[in-house]
């Protein structure tokens, strides 16, 4: 049979993207399928928001040639500080102990987003853009995509298609996947500060009894903010003006960077978790955030998004070396077993998290922080966390040529 693409993508964002410059150098044909045009969603306000990035995800970045251009404009993570407002439990890791010069790196979307895009228009990849999927159906060894690109309806035929198209994906709207979703009734505001004393490049996690706060180095004297809340309380936070707004986020925060000015204006993000149902229909695979959405309180989302595309490039491109079917129904379960354990670990420590961390209540607090004092303490233990907020916990697949 003739395919119109080996593989389509729909959703062109960064997990979407990554994937299609991941397997633009084999010899499949590659599309993606983008609903907004390239310069309406560089010029999105939420390209302004910081991403932490794992030291693994800079690796998965690295070899899809994206983390060369994107390195210069990102701060690295030295040394993670967690503590707990008003209690004595604190723990703290540092790359030099690790052994690698960053636990991680701070970029902003928009940074990554331009960096793929670059990428992407020196690719032989064909993006679709601006069109929307409105219907699919899998039949034999090919799935039918039917598409709106302005008002013309275009058909077209893929032996695998990807939904990266974000939470509230399409695709899988369309295969009736459900969802399983937690609701945490929490808002996490997001902002940014100057810092009196400069930094050492330390990201600080520090958690509060209205919900976990923190500081990521975005340069030596400014810092990007998330701060969770319950959802009454960041309504009320979002309403105050900016020096009142300030004054209780230095008080929960502390003076560890001096005395903090707002650099930047709050938006707000309502916190759930999503997870789909299930990973895989006939023919389909849903990656990033069109199969899991998480708290931003351990910053992991796009993390285990790329971790995802990686391990599905990796599979592909051994795939292709014996010219076997790439949407074949075994293999898409192989995939699925693949990625299941990292996918339920990273669930599990994020919702655990918030859960254990959001409560005040006096044996649990200090039953954390206890923990967090004894984690500090014990090296094995220590080390074993710091390679999981590195994103080692699991292989980092290889599908490209490494320069770092
Ligand atoms: C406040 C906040 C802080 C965060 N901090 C971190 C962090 O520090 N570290 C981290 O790893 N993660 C973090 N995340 C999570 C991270 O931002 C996401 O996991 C990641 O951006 C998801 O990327 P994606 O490509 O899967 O989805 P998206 O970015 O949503 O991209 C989906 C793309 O699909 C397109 N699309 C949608 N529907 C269709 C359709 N029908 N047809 C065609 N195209 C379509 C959209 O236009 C979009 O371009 C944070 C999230 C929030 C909200």
């Amino acid at each position: 049979m003739n395919y119109d693409y080996d593989v389509l993508i729909v959703g062109g964002g960064l997990v979407g993207g990554s994937l299609a410059l991941a397997l633009g150098n084999t010899p499949l044909r590659i599309g993606v399928i983008e609903s907004i045009p390239e310069e309406k969603r560089l010029a999105s306000s939420a390209g302004d928001r910081a991403l932490a990035l794992a030291w693994g995800s800079s690796l998965i970045l690295d070899q899809i040639g994206v983390w060369q251009g994107a390195e210069k404009k990102a701060a690295p993570i030295r040394h993670i500080h967690v503590s707990d407002r008003g209690h004595f439990g604190k723990l703290r890791m540092s790359a030099q102990r690790e052994g690698v010069p960053a636990l991680g790196y701070v970029a902003t979307a928009r940074t990554l987003e331009e960096e793929v895009a670059t990428r992407l228009d020196q690719s032989p990849v064909t993006m679709i853009c601006p069109a929307s999927v409105v219907g699919l159906k899998a039949c034999g060894e090919a799935v039918h995509v039917s598409l709106r690109e302005g008002d013309k309806s275009i058909n077209l035929t893929a032996r695998l298609l990807v939904a990266a198209d974000g939470g509230n994906s399409t695709v899988r709207q369309l295969l009736e996947i459900g969802q399983a979703i937690g609701d945490y009734a929490q808002t996490a505001i997001v902002t940014e500060v100057e810092t009196g004393k400069s930094s050492d490049f330390t990201a600080y996690e520090r958690f509060t009894p209205t919900g976990p706060l923190a500081f990521l180095p975005v340069a030596k004297k400014r810092y990007s903010v998330v701060w969770t809340q319950k959802a009454a309380g960041a309504a009320a936070l979002l309403a105050m003006p900016e020096k009142e707004f300030t004054d209780h986020l230095q008080s929960a925060f502390g003076y560890w960077l001096g005395k903090i000015a707002l650099a930047s204006r709050r938006q707000a993000f309502p916190l759930k978790l999503i997870r789909a149902e299930r990973m895989t229909g006939e023919r389909v695979v849903l990656v990033g955030n069109a199969m899991h959405q998480l708290h931003p309180v351990a910053g992991q989302g796009l993390n285990l998004g790329l971790r995802d595309i990686a391990m599905l490039a990796e599979m592909l491109t051994a795939r292709l070396e014996f010219g076997e079917d790439i949407g074949e129904k075994a293999f898409l379960e192989r995939y699925v077993q693949a990625r299941q354990a990292d996918l339920d670990r990273v669930i599990r420590f994020t919702d655990t998290t918030v859960r254990v961390f959001s409560t005040d209540f006096f044996p649990a607090a200090f039953a954390r922080n206890a923990g967090l004092l004894a984690l500090d303490r014990f090296q094995p233990g220590k080390r074993l966390l710091a390679q999981y907020a590195m994103g080692l916990g699991n292989r980092i697949p290889r599908f490209g040529p490494l320069s770092k």
